[in-house]
């Protein structure tokens, strides 16, 4: 068991980004966001103009995309073969075609490969979709974050509010969420799950504060 690494897993809009910087804020950990890996290699191919319907050409494309995640004053960026994608890949678009591309095996074993050695050099905590299952099978505490879809898909509206997003439609919002879930717990490859070993944590009324208190207090308690 690896007591330098923390593995939070759950579905779009749980909080896991949230809850897992702060942790790492608390901890003096790095946080591994392995969502916008997935992001920036579905942004890749969709530069690319690569056929994403088409696994033998997602085959042939994989290796022309460099994702690197570094810190840069503080705040995680992203790089896509050099160039900081940090905000472009949080599209929805993206978000959706992140979805899409990462059932491929080709892209999930160079991701996967990549956080491994992220995890190897520090203590890390990395969320995503299959880090308790798959990504550090060995992590010595994991934790399987979730929350109501109605839940999820208020959070995400009031977040857009607050950017001054005039536009944003909570049922729209709902039904995309629900989409990405069945997408992402459906596919063959380390499909969304909760591990054997991983603790179970609705937020659904739960505040920030509650949930980052409860996640010390399991990894304390380890
Ligand atoms: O978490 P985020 O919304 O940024 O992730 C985008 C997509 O990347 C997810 O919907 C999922 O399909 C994929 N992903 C994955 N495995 C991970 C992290 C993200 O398949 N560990």
């Amino acid at each position: 068991m690896k007591k330098n690494q923390i593995a939070i897993d759950g579905p779009a809009g749980a909080g896991k980004s949230t809850i897992a910087k702060m942790i790492a804020a608390q901890l003096g950990w790095i946080y591994v966001d392995t969502g916008a890996m997935y992001r920036a290699m579905a942004l890749y191919f969709d530069r690319k103009g690569t056929d994403v319907n088409d696994e033998a050409a997602i085959d042939r494309d994989v290796d022309g995309a460099a994702v690197e995640l570094a810190v840069v004053d503080g705040t995680q960026v992203v790089r896509l073969n050099g160039e900081d994608v940090s905000t472009v890949i949080r599209e929805q678009r993206i978000g959706e075609l992140a979805s899409w591309t990462s059932r491929y095996g080709s892209v999930r074993s160079k991701l996967t490969e990549l956080q491994r050695v992220l995890a190897e050099q520090q203590p890390v905590i990395m969320d995503g979709r299959d880090i308790g299952t798959t990504v550090l099978p060995d992590a010595g505490l994991k934790i399987y974050l979730t929350a109501s879809t109605a839940v999820r898909a208020k959070r995400r509206y009031d977040e857009l509010v607050e950017k001054g997003v005039r536009d944003a439609d909570l049922s729209a919002i709902e039904k995309e969420i629900a989409a990405r879930d069945e997408q992402d717990m459906n596919r063959e490859i380390s499909p969304l799950r909760k591990a054997d070993d991983a603790v179970e944590v609705d937020t659904s009324d739960m505040t920030i504060d509650e949930v980052v208190a409860r996640v010390i207090a399991l990894y304390q308690e380890r």
